[in-house]
C-alpha cells in the first residue's frame, strides 16, 4: 500500500518514557507508520535551551529510544534518529531566522511561559526554538506533523515561516507541514491532580517491574469526597475511573461505573483491577524492551543508520535552499 506523504515529530530526550508519554505521543507514533512514511527524531539540541547539565544526555537518548522501539517503531521503515547527527538541521535554522522577525517570537505565548520557568536562563536558543521546530520539519520536506491542540501554534508558526522565506527568495522550495490532529489525552499522574510528569515524580514507567507498576497504581489519587470504604464514590472524578476506560475491558468498566457509586467496590480492589489489566498490556511491551537492551549497540546502529538516512534527505533539501537564496556554491 503506497502511503500518504511524509511525518516528522520530535521529542526531547527525557530518558525511561512514562504512561502519559505513550498515552500522548508514543502510541500515534507507532499508528502513523501505517499510512505515512515517518521521521521521529530525539531533539537533542532543543534539549539545550532549558537543560542545565548534559550529563544524562547520552543515557536519555538510549533509554527513550529504547522505548520507542520497544513500543512498536519500526526502524527498517521509519528513519529514528538525533537531531544533533544531522548538523544541516542548524545550518538551515540560521538561514530562517533571517525572515523571521523578532517580535514574533516574543510574542509566542510558549515564549513567554518559558520565560515564567526558566527566569535565569533566557538564551538566545530559547527565543529562537521555534525557528529551530521549524527547520526540524522543513528540512525533510515534511508534509504533516502529528499536533495535539496546544502545539497548533508553533505548527501555524512553522507555516507562515516557510510563506516568508519562499516568498522573500520567491521560490517554493520548501514546504507549509499540514496538521495530523491526533488524540492527544491529558493524562494526570498518580497525584490526581497534575499532568503526568517525571519532574513531578507523579508518573508510571512503561518500563517498571510489575511490583513498581501496582506499587504506583496503588498510591494514585481518587474521588477525594470517598473517604470511607462505605461512602458511594463518583467516577467521574476519579483517575482510575479514567484510567480503566484505556485499559479495561468494557465489562469491567460498566461494573466500576455502577459499584463505585454504590460503593460495591472499594478503591483498593478498584486499583488492583486497573493495576493487573495496567501489566498485562505492558506485558509484550517489557518483554520486546528487555530482548533490546540485551544489545545496546543495536539501539545505536538504529539511531546512526537513521541519521545516515536522514542527513541523506537533508542534504538534497539544503542544496535547493542554498541554490534559492543565491548562495555562492
Ligand atoms: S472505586 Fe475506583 S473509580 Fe471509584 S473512586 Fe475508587 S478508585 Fe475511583
Amino acid at each position: 500500500m503506497s502511503k500518504k506523504g511524509r511525518v516528522f515529530s520530535g521529542a526531547r530526550p527525557t530518558g525511561r518514557q512514562h504512561l502519559g508519554n505513550y498515552l500522548g505521543a508514543i502510541q500515534n507514533y507507532v499508528a502513523l507508520q501505517d499510512t505515512y512514511d515517518c521521521i521521529y527524531c530525539i531533539v537533542d539540541i532543543h534539549a539545550l535551551t532549558t537543560v542545565e547539565s548534559t550529563a544524562d544526555l547520552k543515557d536519555n537518548t538510549y533509554e527513550m529510544a529504547l522505548d520507542w522501539l520497544a513500543a512498536g517503531i519500526r526502524p527498517d521503515e521509519s528513519i529514528v534518529f538525533v537531531q544533533s547527527h544531522v548538523p544541516q538541521v542548524m545550518e538551515l535554522h540560521t538561514l530562517l531566522s533571517m525572515v523571521t522577525p523578532l517580535g514574533k517570537l516574543t510574542d509566542l505565548p510558549t515564549f513567554k511561559e518559558k520565560i515564567r520557568q526558566n527566569p535565569n536562563n533566557v538564551n538566545y536558543g530559547l527565543v529562537g526554538y521555534p525557528v529551530l521546530m521549524t527547520a526540524d520539519i522543513v528540512l525533510y520536506k515534511a508534509e504533516a506533523v502529528p499536533v495535539g491542540v496546544d502545539q497548533a501554534p508553533h505548527l501555524e508558526f512553522a507555516r507562515e515561516t516557510v510563506r516568508s522565506f519562499n516568498f522573500r527568495y520567491n521560490t517554493n522550495v520548501l514546504i507549509e507541514p499540514q496538521a495530523v490532529h491526533t488524540e492527544t489525552p491529558k493524562v494526570i499522574g498518580i497525584d490526581g491532580k497534575e499532568k503526568m510528569s517525571k519532574s513531578l515524580d507523579n508518573h508510571i514507567e512503561l518500563a517498571a517491574t510489575p511490583e513498581e507498576t501496582t506499587a504506583r497504581v496503588m498510591q494514585m489519587g481518587t474521588d477525594p469526597a470517598r473517604v470511607l470504604r462505605t461512602d458511594p464514590g463518583n467516577p467521574d472524578v476519579c483517575n482510575v475511573f479514567s484510567m480503566h476506560k484505556i485499559f479495561s475491558s468494557a465489562e469491567e468498566v460498566d461494573m466500576v461505573n455502577v459499584e463505585c457509586r454504590r460503593a460495591g467496590i472499594g478503591c483498593v480492589d478498584c486499583k488492583k483491577l486497573f493495576a493487573k489489566n495496567l501489566n498485562a498490556h505492558l506485558e509484550p511491551f517489557r518483554a520486546k524492551r528487555a530482548e533490546i537492551a540485551q544489545n545496546p549497540q543495536q539501539v545505536w546502529d538504529i539511531l546512526h543508520d537513521g541519521g545516515k538516512r536522514a542527513r541523506a534527505i537533508a542534504e538534497g533539501v539544503m542544496g535547493e535552499v542554498r541554490a534559492a537564496i543565491g548562495l555562492p556554491e
